[in-house]
């Protein structure tokens, strides 16, 4: 009987196991993880005729000595939230940027 090598696949960030679902082999026998299922979302509801969204949530940027790419869903979710909440205060500080804007026109004009 041969040896046969399984492969698992770790979070980068806390070391978690990442699910074997997307975890595949090529035709060479290479095993390797597809990311891109990994990180789609599918949606129940399409959008624009489109079934799923990728959401790809990669601790740090390129001047970073480290990237942290193969996230547990534990890990992407905290730091999806972190993004959430950084694009609600961006947006919510735009709006009010404009909210302030119209009011000043508004008071021009009297
Ligand atoms: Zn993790």
């Amino acid at each position: 009987m041969s040896e046969q090598t399984v492969t698992t696949y770790n979070c980068d960030y806390c070391s978690r196991k990442l699910p074997d679902d997307y975890r595949t082999t090529n035709g060479q026998g290479k095993s390797y993880y597809v990311k891109k299922a990994h990180d789609t979302v599918p949606l129940k509801t399409p959008v624009s005729g489109c079934t799923g969204f990728v959401v790809e949530v990669t601790l740090g940027t390129p001047k970073d000595d480290h990237h942290f790419t193969d996230l547990c869903d534990t890990c992407r979710l905290k730091f999806l939230k972190m993004a959430v909440e950084h694009l609600e205060a961006k947006v919510a500080a735009e709006a009010e940027e404009q909210e302030g804007a119209d009011n000043e026109g508004e008071e021009a004009d009297v």
